[in-house]
């Protein structure tokens, strides 16, 4: 999609463009993360002012339904009562100590009655953490060096995982980055996602050098791509089989697809786990957790370093606290199905009714469409369906106050603050823009 379209638009983004300007003399990209600058759909980013529920406004005063929440976090909505109020009591008590507070077992406690394969836990700063540490966790545990990845599948931006990533690196294109020497990656090995027997020869080929298979149970980080059946339990019994651990990283599925993740869905129950993302409610937050047993090589209980100054931090805890209890109620994820099957039988009757050539991926809540009839079961797949299709629709929907994440690679995301009315519009929006394309 070109500049040239997006600056026909009759929406008002001045005042963004200006504050873009000034970004990009001091931050490269102008943006702190890069698929915020808005490369994946041409034209440039929209400058938050505050969100409220269900809605973002911007710096023009322009409102949209949004479907990013922050990449994952916001299921609430903004300004959820009861985690503003926890975080403000917080706040007040002091923001960081780096001594142990009781909000932080309370989090433990709530993760871990949520997902039982998590004994003991580990909380750090961001999902890249959590994913990184967790590989430290598998290597020290095993005693062995090479980890599997699947191609497109992110994990964060550690050296060792910038590998096949999907993603903001998908979206640049960049199939690895610069400063990050080959040594790092060595012992990265990556395989389509949902080839069974790619991974089988993999596991042939290394059989006692594996010491992790990483995952994510539902790959959303190239669009929206579900684990075809027996996947996740091929790798689950290899692993086994072969003394490797199986780490579902659940940073974006996690209290997501269900309150126990994907794992709860699928019934598998894998050696470890990684988190962010929601757990934090908001602020910066993640871990990593599992079986005790293999949880005990972490320092200071065991030999395997990892720290963290801000970890455990009170007014993320507070957050976190706060949203899980929320989360927790009964009946929450029931909602979110809900909302997501009107919405994704919504689109789907309208893709028929336009005769369109783009499909709709959806599991609990969350969503993705893409511009391709073929079907998508892995990274190559994905970079088939059309790039400027999805861009113009981006554009459309922006002008009608939907705001996407801009890459064709991001899932959108429901939340229990969209109600059904907000998803029946927007099915209707579809329509209008769909048409317009056709
Ligand atoms: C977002 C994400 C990460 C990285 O988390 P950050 O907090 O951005 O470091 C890792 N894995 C998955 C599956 C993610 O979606």
């Amino acid at each position: 999609m070109s500049q040239q379209s997006a600056s026909e638009r009759k929406l008002n983004l001045s005042r963004s463009r200006a504050l873009f300007q000034e970004a990009q003399q001091v931050m490269p990209g102008g943006v702190n993360s890069p698929v915020r600058a808005f490369r994946g759909v041409g034209g440039e980013p929209v400058f938050i002012e505050r969100g409220e529920g269900a809605y973002l406004y911007d710096v023009d005063g322009n409102r949209y339904l949004d479907f990013v929440q922050s990449w994952g976090p916001m299921i609430l909505g903004f300004g959820y009562p009861s985690v503003l109020e926890a975080v403000t009591e917080a706040s007040k008590r002091g923001f960081t100590f780096g001594a142990p507070t009781q909000a932080e077992t309370e989090l433990a406690r709530l993760v871990i009655e949520s997902v039982p394969s998590v004994e003991m836990i580990r909380f750090v700063n961001s999902g890249t953490e959590a994913t990184m540490s967790a590989l430290r966790v598998a290597r020290a545990y095993t005693g062995r060096s090479k980890i599997v990845k699947f191609t497109g599948c992110y994990h964060g931006h550690a050296d060792m995982l910038l590998v096949q990533a999907g993603s903001g690196v998908a979206t640049l294109g960049l199939p690895d980055s610069p400063g990050v020497p080959s040594e790092t990656t060595a012992n990265t090995l990556s395989v389509p996602y949902n080839d069974k027997e790619a991974i089988k020869q993999v596991f042939e080929t290394y059989a006692n050098e594996i010491a992790a298979v990483i995952v994510e149970p539902v790959a959303a980080n190239m669009g929206l791509v579900l684990p075809v059946p027996g996947f996740l339990e091929l790798l689950r019994e290899l692993t086994a089989k072969h003394g490797a651990l199986l780490i579902f990283d659940e940073v974006m599925t996690g209290f997501r697809v269900a309150l126990g993740g994907m794992q709860e869905r699928v019934q598998i129950t894998p050696d470890l786990t990684c988190f962010g993302k929601i757990i934090g409610g908001g602020l910066p937050v993640g871990a990593y957790g599992g079986r005790r047993e293999i949880m005990q090589v972490v320092a200071p209980l065991g030999p395997m370093y990892q720290a963290g100054t801000l970890s455990g931090n009170p007014l993320a805890m507070a957050a976190g606290i706060a949203t899980l209890k929320e989360l927790r109620k009964p009946g929450q994820y029931e909602l979110l199905e809900q909302k997501s099957q009107l919405l994704g039988e919504g689109i789907a009757r309208v893709l028929h009714d336009t005769n369109s050539d783009a499909q709709i991926v959806r599991i609990g809540a969350m969503f993705c469409l893409y511009f391709t009839r073929e079907p998508v079961h892995n990274y190559a797949d994905a970079k088939r369906a059309s790039a400027e299709r999805f861009a113009s629709y981006f554009w459309e929907m922006l002008e009608r106050g939907y705001y996407l994440p801009p890459s064709q690679f991001e899932s959108c995301f429901l939340s229990l603050a969209q109600e059904e009315a907000h998803l029946q519009e927007m099915v209707q929006s579809i329509e209008t823009v769909l048409r317009q394309q056709a």
